[in-house]
């Protein structure tokens, strides 16, 4: 191989856009009156909803957390099932476990990676009391068949939209569809507050249930507390956390949220350009879409026909990690990290999902980089696949 890189300087895989109103915004909190527990919580909370179309929404410290209190208000506990994908961060299953229930995985679509309602349907009894669809990459799952599913087994449906946050589902935006819906804030997701994650809802019980889990399961509620000793009296009813948001994270969301179309637009021109690269490379498998949602495009992912080269992934991966390029793998698949397979959970119980893990690269994919990024991977994994292929 030549020994100049293709970049001088790495380019990662995600990262945040911040710009001088962002900044503005968080100076305004931090010369204000409210750190945590301010206006800017509930601004962040309504501008979020009237954006996906939802009528509440609570924010949380961060997505995992916001997770944790989608099934504490779904009521999931001790020998409850929930049936989610093994593609995904661990924390879309980790929040079952909090809560004492067990996690199910249900084997994803060769086609869209998503998690497969065919699947999921053989994998219902009478101990099931949620599903967690996870829209991968940005791609919404098929909604229609997942909630009729639900309807039938009277399941509550608790979307992970990490990775899906300006997605649309037939027309329809991710986040105003299923009875919970989380996006995280993480600085690789669309928009950042740095840590945070939040539920959206069209529930008022869930609602009322999110935000007392959120404090400590205290509350104030006049009409909530079952005595008053007076004006400074509270209850705590029930084992909840802090999970709170601090102001200065919302204000920083509230203003991300006005870029998040921008962003969604860029992402897509990328991958465009990603797409139209890339089909004319033998040995690698663009990313499919489906035809009933438009994604969000957190993730781009190829897909390797390991045939056609003479070397292993982990030796592409490394071949672009020497040319600069932020080259990553999502995800192992969930009940392959030791502590799962310490519960229990097997090797084979998903074979698609655990094909797919050995064939995948996410490239580098966020707003912030400009054309030339886009160039200075497809350069390089042209250059790559021209030295080994077969
Ligand atoms: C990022 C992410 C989460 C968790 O979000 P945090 O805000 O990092 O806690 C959950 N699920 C998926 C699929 C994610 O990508």
């Amino acid at each position: 191989m030549g020994t100049k890189t293709i970049r001088d300087s790495y380019l990662p895989y995600g990262r945040q856009w911040i710009d001088e109103e962002d900044i503005q915004s968080v100076v305004n909190i931090l010369k204000g009156d409210y750190l945590t527990t301010g206006p800017a919580v509930a601004e962040f909370e309504q501008a979020v909803a009237s954006y996906v179309g939802a009528m509440y929404a609570v924010a949380f410290s961060n997505g995992t957390a916001a997770l944790h209190g989608a099934c504490f208000a779904a009521g999931i506990g001790e020998g409850d099932e929930v049936i989610t994908t093994p593609m995904t961060f661990a924390a879309s299953s980790n929040c079952v476990l909090y809560q004492g229930g067990k996690p199910v995985f249900a084997d994803i679509d060769p086609k869209t990676y998503n998690i497969d309602p065919k699947n999921v349907e053989a994998l219902i009894n009478e101990n099931t009391k949620a599903i967690i669809p996870v829209h991968f990459t940005g791609q919404p799952v098929d909604i229609d068949e997942l909630h009729q599913l639900a309807k039938k087994h009277n399941l509550v449906v608790i979307e992970d939209a990490a990775h899906a946050m300006g997605a649309t589902y037939k027309g329809d935006k991710i986040g105003s569809l299923s009875d919970m819906t989380m996006f995280s804030f993480h600085p690789v997701k669309h928009i950042t507050s740095g840590e945070g994650g939040i539920i959206t809802t069209n529930n008022e019980e869930y609602y009322q249930k999110l935000l007392q889990f959120r404090s400590h399961g205290i509350t104030r509620e006049p009409n909530k507390l079952v005595e008053n000793h007076g004006p400074w009296y509270y209850e705590m009813q029930f084992l909840g956390f802090n999970y709170r948001i601090t102001d200065i994270q919302a204000a920083l969301g509230t203003s991300q949220l006005k870029k998040l179309d921008k962003f969604v637009d860029l992402r897509k021109k990328y991958v465009s350009l990603y797409n139209k690269a890339f089909k004319e490379i033998d040995g690698i498998q663009t990313p499919y879409q489906d035809q009933n949602g438009e994604s969000s495009w957190h993730l781009y992912i190829i897909r390797l026909d390991l045939d056609k080269l003479s070397v292993s992934r982990k030796a592409v991966f490394e071949a672009l990690v020497n040319e600069n390029i932020g080259v990553n793998v999502h995800y192992i698949p969930v009940h392959l990290l030791p502590y799962y397979t310490k519960l229990g959970y097997q090797r084979g119980i998903c074979p698609i999902a655990e094909k797919l893990y050995e064939e995948i690269i996410t490239l580098p994919l966020f707003p912030a980089m400009i054309e030339e990024d886009i160039m200075d991977v497809i350069a390089a994994v042209n250059k790559v696949f021209n030295n080994y292929r077969k």
